[in-house]
């Protein structure tokens, strides 16, 4: 008995050492399996931020699933002492960078001369083991090109990739200055090529005005073009193309029909002449001459012949393309500025001009996870929007408030007096209106006319995608809006549906002037302003960029309207800019002939030949089949019904908006003083 008892006990003890090891076991397993999970979930995550065309049907654009990032560098300087900053490089290392640039995405999509001037400019820099060239979280203001060794690339700890010699990284650093989203570490003994932005931006910008400065100068010699002024020439120059020829190519032959204007910018062009059935050398012509210039005002047979004598580069501009960009004492760009005006006189009494900033308060949510919170309407890169009413007239009021600690950090500053001096100055039934504007020690607000029916964009998501009444008529609206604007000589620069709200009568207004510029027409501004999905060519390039930025963005926009995403859109950004300099993209298989039209003149590469900038300006736009069915005279008076009535849900004010929780946190005072006028 004892001994059966005793071996019982024995199993009994085993079993329990048994059990608690496969209870460990089981621990061990559950935890596996959670790693697994995790692993599982950023992969999916990774997958995701993949591109995405190639796993979905190629004809179904993707929609855009979150709001556009804004981008705004610092100014340039001016002064920057660039002379001597070119570094000289041996045949091998130029050969390296070379290459490295070719397979990049973003850089291999830079003009030649830019390129060049890249590889010049770059200076080496040494490292060791273990140091850190990059780090996540950070604003970068250098790319870099790896001429030797090994860097590990991390991101939150986990290894993503090895560079070697001939990879790039932090590219995007030469644009603006963005956050880097991994960490570059030297493993070996390392060597890169490093360029920083402001060297980068100052020396192609001033390359760039430079050679403006100098085809001006080439145009002004022209006969036939001499007696216009600069704003026309100029505009010119934003048709052209720059052509490339090699030894011996003939440009233009005797006796053919012309109808090009060249100017040479590079390399030598003979000129000859069939004298007896023999080639006879009438002159050599080089850098500055043109040729060709009969053909653009009238037929011409060509009356002699050009030839590429050695390498040749020219700029050149089709009479076609000519007699759409001049002349431009016939363009009008707001042919009805009158009856505008008058269709609603300035508010000179009632509640906006006495309004009081003691007098506003805020309006709370009636229900919901926020109830009790003060509505805000929108949160931007740069400001919160909140919905603010008076006791005493009970109107509603949105009001942009924006921390001036952090304008003074993103160097916005300049921005920000534009934006109010803008607003104030607006009277226009397509824009919202500024009723006042206060500052303290923290924060400089704007009040503006309440957009009750919310933004495009959230309709936009509601609904996926807008039938083409709809998106035509909110894109109406904004070339009314675009007419009176540029005729102030005022550019936008930020479209997108996240900045155009809906009133109460579904009419769209454009709101949002922090990057509004005032320009001299002919001139031209090199900053690096706007969002991504919508920034022109030329603004990456960095080529100068005027009034015609805004004709490209609405080519976007009416893309997005009626496919829910933009032509040109990655999760990463240097994709969407190498999409925009592609100038490729696929239309959706239902969009309209007409809406094919419209979008593919208004993203013209070259910015003298986009819908809009051409010699009738915005009418050209108006009539365009796309808007056949509008009647712009009635949609000024607002008289139409608007389709968009139906996007806005009724209930109370804040309806229409996505709600944010309260942003208890205050800024931080700043006294600079930078905000004297506002
Ligand atoms: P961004 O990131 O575009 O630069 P921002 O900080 O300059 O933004 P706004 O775009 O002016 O700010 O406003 C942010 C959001 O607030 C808008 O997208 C919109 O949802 C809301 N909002 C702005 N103005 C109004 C208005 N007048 N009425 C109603 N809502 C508004
Ligand atoms: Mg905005």
């Amino acid at each position: 008995m004892e001994t059966q008892l005793e071996d019982l006990r024995q199993q009994l003890d085993k079993q329990c050492l048994i059990n608690q090891e496969l209870q460990r076991q089981n621990k061990d397993l559950e935890q596996r399996l959670q790693e697994k999970e995790k692993l599982l979930q950023e992969l999916q995550g990774q997958y995701h931020e993949l591109d995405g065309p190639s796993q979905r049907p190629s004809n179904e654009p993707e929609f855009r699933k979150s709001r556009a990032a804004v981008i705004s560098s610092e100014p340039i300087h001016e002064t920057l002492d660039i002379a001597g900053t070119g570094v000289k490089k041996t045949v091998s290392e130029t050969s390296l960078i070379v290459k490295a640039i070719q397979k990049n995405d973003f850089l291999s999509r830079l003009d030649d001369e830019q390129i060049a001037m890249m590889v010049d400019l770059l200076v080496a820099f040494d490292y060791s083991p273990k140091d850190e060239v990059i780090k996540e979280g950070v604003e970068g203001d250098s790319m870099y090109i790896v001429a030797d060794g090994e860097l590990s690339v991390t991101q939150a700890g986990r290894n993503l990739r090895t560079l070697n010699s001939g990879d790039v990284f932090g590219e995007l650093a030469i644009l603006y200055n963005c956050k880097r989203t991994a960490t570059v570490k030297a493993m070996t003994n390392v060597r890169l090529w490093c360029m920083e932005r402001q060297t980068y931006r100052t020396i192609i910008t001033n390359k760039s005005k430079k050679k403006r400065e100098q085809l001006m100068g080439f145009l002004k010699t022209s006969r036939t073009l001499k007696d216009l002024n600069d704003a026309q020439l100029s505009k010119i120059i934003d048709s052209m193309d720059e052509v490339k020829y090699q030894d011996k190519d003939v440009i233009v032959r005797e006796g053919s029909e012309g109808n090009t204007f060249y100017i040479i910018l590079k390399g030598e062009v003979l000129v000859t002449k069939n004298v007896n059935g023999h080639q006879k050398q009438i002159r050599r012509m080089g850098k500055g001459d043109h040729f060709g210039e009969q053909a653009l005002i009238r037929e011409v047979l060509r009356t002699a012949t050009c030839t590429a004598d050695g390498p040749v580069t020219c700029f050149s501009i089709d009479k076609e393309v000519f007699e759409e960009t001049i002349p431009i004492e016939h363009l009008e760009l707001f042919d009805d500025s009158k009856v505008l005006q008058e269709t609603k006189a300035p508010e000179k009494s009632g509640p906006s001009s006495t309004l009081k900033f003691k007098d506003l308060l805020p309006v709370l949510y009636q229900e919901g996870r926020h109830q009790g919170d003060p509505v805000t309407l929108g949160v931007g890169g740069f400001g919160r929007v909140e919905l603010m009413t008076t006791l005493v007239h009970g109107k509603y009021y949105a009001m942009k408030r924006v921390s001036k600690k952090h304008i003074v950090a993103k160097r916005q500053e300049e921005h920000m007096l534009f934006e109010k001096k803008i607003l104030k100055s607006i009277q226009c039934d397509f824009i919202v209106r500024l009723h006042a504007a206060f500052k303290d020690t923290r924060y400089i607000y704007m009040v503006m006319e309440f957009c009750v029916g919310g933004e495009i964009w959230t309709k936009l998501k509601e609904v996926g995608r807008f039938d083409e009444p709809v998106a035509m008529f909110c894109t109406a609206c904004v070339v009314e809006a675009y007419a009176y604007l540029h005729k102030k000589n005022i550019m936008y620069r930020d479209l997108k549906p996240e900045n155009l709200m809906l009133d109460v009568r579904g009419y769209v207004k454009l709101v949002d002037f922090g990057f509004a510029k005032e320009m001299v027409r002919g001139e031209k501004t090199y900053s690096f302003v706007g969002t991504p999905e919508y920034m022109a060519p030329e603004i990456i390039k960095n080529q100068g960029h005027d009034f015609a930025v805004d004709f490209w963005s609405l080519g976007v926009l009416i893309f997005e309207l009626l496919a829910g995403s933009p032509p040109f859109s990655s999760s990463e950004p240097q994709k969407i800019y190498a999409k925009i300099l592609d100038g490729v993209f696929k239309y959706p298989p239902y969009l309209s002939e007409a809406a094919k039209s419209i979008i593919s003149k208004l993203c013209r590469p070259r910015p003298g030949q986009r819908l809009g900038n051409t010699k009738n300006g915005i009418k050209d736009i108006r009539h365009h089949r796309w808007f056949s069915s509008m009647n712009w005279h009635k949609l000024r008076m607002c008289q139409l019904d608007a389709p968009t009535v139906r996007l806005i849900r009724k209930g109370p004010c804040y309806i229409n908006f996505d709600r944010f929780p309260y942003d208890l946190a205050k800024a931080e005072e700043e006294f600079s003083g930078w905000d004297r006028n506002f």
